[in-house]
């Protein structure tokens, strides 16, 4: 077994496709370098510089495997893997505690208003009355969408005497219980919650699912936190909203476009913004690496 790693990844990935198989470590190549280097291969790992496209897929006789060490496939053309009858891997179950850690740092963020407090400290000043902020401690936080992420941050909220609301098409009872959560309606989250966290993908059911109309059902402090995908919001009638006061704030890792160049949202002080930093821990990119390698090695039998 070959397996050609085009990106950089992480050593305890590369440590366990070892055990197992002839590793070739080659990043940087350029797609006409790649499409001559791939014959021979038997899989690719990738992460996001690297496009596997159809050119790619087509020189690679030998190849089984597209493994992806990361969420999204993006980078790879699936529809070209599947007609070849190769198998593809990436890694969703890796960057959750990251995703839900960030959340968390950003409702704090929010509540005790640490980015302002970090620019005045700094520029020499010392605004203790200015500073006066809110406790996680007995506001209601809505999830939305209650798979890996959104139970993720709905059980770490818990350790901060949050009460959770949950929303899902499908229910885990389960979870519910375990964390002493209940289920209620879409409209029961936006209207009873103090912040209100979106954890969907963005599939056609759910894109800009949290609109004006929803916007108008949210308590008046209440903050909205995005760290799934832009599209789900109605970004235009978020900033209409926030301008107007309409709710307390927004908490953003993710943009209609990104980076948000020219949006209104970078002149809002109702607002923290992130660079879509969800899944950007080491941790993550650790077990990202360590999660396809291992789909890899059972796929090979080697369990
Ligand atoms: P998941 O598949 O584990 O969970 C998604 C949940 O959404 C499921 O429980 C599903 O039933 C529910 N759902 C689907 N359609 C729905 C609808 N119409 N209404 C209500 N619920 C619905 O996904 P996950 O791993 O928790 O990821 C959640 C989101 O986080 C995705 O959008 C993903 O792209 C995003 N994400 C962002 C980052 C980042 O860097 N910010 C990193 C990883 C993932």
């Amino acid at each position: 077994m070959k397996i050609l790693v085009a990106d950089k990844i992480h050593e305890d990935g590369l440590k366990i496709l070892k055990e197992f198989a002839e590793v070739e470590v080659a990043t940087d190549l350029k797609p006409d370098q790649l499409v001559k280097k791939i014959e021979g291969f038997d899989a690719i790992v990738v992460r996001s510089a690297t496009k596997v496209t159809k050119e790619i897929i087509a020189a690679g006789k030998n190849l089984k495997f597209i493994a992806r060490a990361g969420v999204g496939l993006d980078n790879v053309d699936a529809a070209a893997a599947k007609d070849r009858g190769i198998t593809v891997f990436n890694a969703p179950e890796a960057p959750s505690v990251a995703v839900a850690e960030l959340v968390l740092s950003l409702m704090l963020a929010f509540s005790r208003k640490i980015p302002q407090a970090d620019l005045s400290v700094k520029s020499g000043k010392w605004e203790k009355k200015l500073f006066m902020g809110n406790e996680l401690r007995g506001k209601t936080l809505g999830v939305v969408g209650t798979g890996r992420i959104g139970q993720a941050a709905a059980e770490r909220a818990k350790g901060f005497e949050m009460k959770i609301l949950l929303y899902d098409v499908v229910k885990n009872e389960d979870f519910a219980r375990r964390i002493g959560a209940q289920y209620v309606s879409l409209e029961n989250v936006l209207r009873e919650s103090d912040f209100i966290t979106i954890h969907v993908p963005l599939i056609p059911q759910t894109e800009r699912m949290i609109g004006k109309k929803e916007i108008a059902m949210m308590k008046p402090n209440a903050v909205l936190v995005n760290t799934s995908r832009g599209k789900i919001l109605d970004e235009t009638a978020l900033v209409e909203a926030l301008e107007n006061k309409r709710i307390g704030g927004a908490c953003l890792d993710v943009f209609e476009n990104e980076p948000p160049a020219g949006s209104p949202l970078l002149k809002l002080q109702n607002v923290v913004l992130a660079p879509h930093i969800g899944a950007s821990t080491s941790e993550s990119q650790r077990d990202a690496a360590v999660v396809i390698a291992n789909k890899i090695k059972v796929a090979v039998g080697g369990r």
